[in-house]
């Protein structure tokens, strides 16, 4: 498994709290974790589109997170690749033109959530 694959799994599980489903056997696309059937071929999210980026910042919210995901990008951000300005928000929430990179958002929401756990 890759490391964007334990990604994946790890934002599913932890921050979504949804089963990041296993096939029991090659025949039948059923899930040996949570018994569910799925018709893609792995019925896994795959954190390069809005839906599941949308999904996170739901997630977050609900667990009323905003304010530690917002706590760790200012510090991730100051001296770092990105600046938390006014580019760096319309970025974060997928308002500024280029909304083609969402693995990289999924990435840094996962980065986040360890950051958060190894705090607690
Ligand atoms: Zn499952």
């Amino acid at each position: 498994m890759n490391t964007w694959d334990v990604c994946k799994e790890y934002l599913t599980e932890k921050v979504l709290e949804e089963c990041w489903h296993v096939q029991g056997d090659s025949k039948t696309p059923i899930c040996y974790k949570c018994a569910s059937y799925f018709i893609e071929p792995s019925g896994n999210r795959t954190f390069d589109n809005i839906r599941d980026l949308h999904a996170l910042y739901s997630a977050i919210a609900k667990k009323g997170l905003r304010v530690s995901l917002l706590e760790y990008l200012l510090l991730e951000t100051t001296g770092q690749k990105w600046e938390f300005d006014q580019r760096f928000i319309m970025w974060l929430f997928c308002v500024d033109g280029s909304p083609d990179d969402f693995k990289e958002r999924c990435q840094m929401i996962a980065k986040w959530y360890k950051w958060k756990e190894g705090k607690e």
